[in-house]
């Protein structure tokens, strides 16, 4: 089936992901067409489609499914859609786009997975391997689609992972994996979290004995997960020192490997929080595995400022920090975002409501005392959990949220967005929702600052 040649491909999703997915079996010599439930309107990609892939929008054509050789599912639409169930009842193959781009690829893949921190330990990822001079692909479910990738010289694909994408991979191998670690997430797609670890699992489906696990030691859902696999381990820990891999204490990075012991001052790196020494500590397990030279792996890391919407200091107005961490899309997430916070703070949260459990935020809550400002689906169910240990106001936009926050906040304290919940409730994506905040807080007119 690597031979697409001649054979009808439906690709279901057109959103980044499907267009790319389309566009790369077209010019493997399929057959293509496009399903989406959404209208044009809706879908902001198409312009990005080659003008031979079929189109089905709006709704999706029995016929079309009937006829396929091939399914490739986008990471959003999930597999129990009736059309798919009966297309693969009937033996049609179904590839997520992960699985089908990894079929075009030959460069060694650095796969990165876990709830939080992917992002930000793949870019560092590919800032360590681009500073020790390789040509790398920085992408997957961040910016650009894997599928994107192919047909291009690249030394190694460093790729960020969601759990819908490692649902539908088969033979998907990475070279490297690592897993960040788990706590729940996406409870409005999964039955309970056991359904959850299992989608993350399938990271190492395929990894044999001359593949790398880079795994954190102080996540026991992680290394069950990884129980069994056959490929090398790299550990990580920030709680206790390890006679191989890399550990933390004090403001050092201990890194030790094949008789080999590093230490790194943490106080040289830009990125802030201990989950972040962890993303580091991840990135850099991966980078020495390769075979990347640890000081470099180790300037690139200094050099690495951050992303956007992650921890993002916005303004500094009147006394008061203004963080966007709006890629805060679940609680444990906000836990860590909250944590690193000192002083009186007015936490803005609320989105659209993934299922999670708001009660896991209290004792942080109950030791930390902000000002609550909710918003959105989730605002009801968040104030229900919450009620008894902060004081809360409720607000109909980011806008109002901003200038609530801005009236209830002393100098001296800190305004974090970290929402806890997906943004597509209000806005089309966590950026979106960064960038309104980002707008709204440079918005606020210095003179008329008045102190709660
Ligand atoms: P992801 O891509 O998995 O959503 P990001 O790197 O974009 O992760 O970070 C999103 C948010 O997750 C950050 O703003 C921070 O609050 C939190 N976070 C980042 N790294 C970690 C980590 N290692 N452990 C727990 N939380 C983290």
């Amino acid at each position: 089936m690597d031979d697409l040649k001649g054979k009808r491909v439906l690709v279901v999703g057109g959103g980044s992901s499907g267009v790319a997915a389309a566009n790369l079996c077209l010019r493997r010599g399929a057959c293509v067409s496009l399903t989406d439930c959404r209208t044009v309107a809706e879908l902001s990609h198409l312009d990005q489609l080659l003008p031979e892939v079929g189109r089905d929008l709006g709704g999706h054509s029995a016929a079309l499914f009937a006829g396929a050789d091939l399914l490739v599912l986008s990471p959003g639409v999930p597999q129990d859609l009736p059309l798919i169930r009966q297309a693969v009842a009937r033996g049609v193959p179904l590839w997520g786009e992960v699985e089908l781009a990894s079929r075009f690829l030959t460069a060694p893949i650095l796969a990165v997975s876990g709830t939080n921190g992917k992002s930000t330990t793949t870019c560092l990822l590919g800032a360590m391997l681009t500073a020790a001079g390789k040509r790398v692909f920085v992408g997957g479910n961040l910016g650009t689609p894997l599928c994107a990738a192919v047909d291009q010289p690249w030394d190694a694909l460093v790729v960020e992972l969601s759990s819908f994408q490692l649902e539908t991979i088969v033979r998907f191998r990475p070279a490297i994996s690592v897993l960040l670690n788990i706590s729940p997430d996406h409870l409005d797609r999964y039955a309970d979290m056991a359904a959850y670890c299992t989608a993350k699992g399938r990271l190492f489906l395929n990894q044999g004995p001359d593949s790398v696990l880079v795994l954190n030691a102080d996540d026991a859902a992680v290394l069950d997960l990884a129980d069994g696999c056959p490929a090398r381990r790299w550990l990580f820990s920030l709680q206790r020192p390890l006679a191989q891999g890399l550990s933390y204490a004090a403001g050092r990075i201990e890194v030790r490997w094949d008789g080999q012991q590093l230490f790194l001052d943490t106080d040289q790196l830009q990125l802030r929080g201990l989950h972040n020494v962890e993303n580091v500590m991840a990135a850099l397990a991966a980078a020495l595995a390769f075979g990347v030279a640890p000081a470099t792996a180790w300037q690139a890391a200094c050099a690495f400022r951050g992303l956007p919407h992650r921890m993002e200091l916005v303004r500094h107005l009147a006394g008061v920090r203004w963080y966007n961490d709006s890629k805060g899309t679940n609680i444990g997430s906000v836990l860590k975002s909250l944590a690193g916070l000192s002083g009186p703070i007015t936490l803005i949260a609320g989105g659209k409501d993934k299922g999670g459990d708001y009660g896991l935020l209290r004792p942080l809550l109950a030791q930390k005392r902000p000002q609550l400002v909710l918003l959105g689906a989730a605002a009801e169910r968040m104030a229900q959990s919450w009620s008894d240990l902060c004081a809360i106001e409720r607000a109909t936009s980011l806008e109002q949220a901003v200038q609530l926050a801005w009236r209830l906040t002393p100098a001296g304290g800190s305004v974090l967005l970290s929402p806890g919940c997906s943004s597509f409730d209000m806005f089309r994506s966590f950026e979106e929702r960064g960038e309104r905040f980002v707008a709204a807080v440079e918005a606020l007119p210095e003179q008329d600052y008045e102190p709660a």
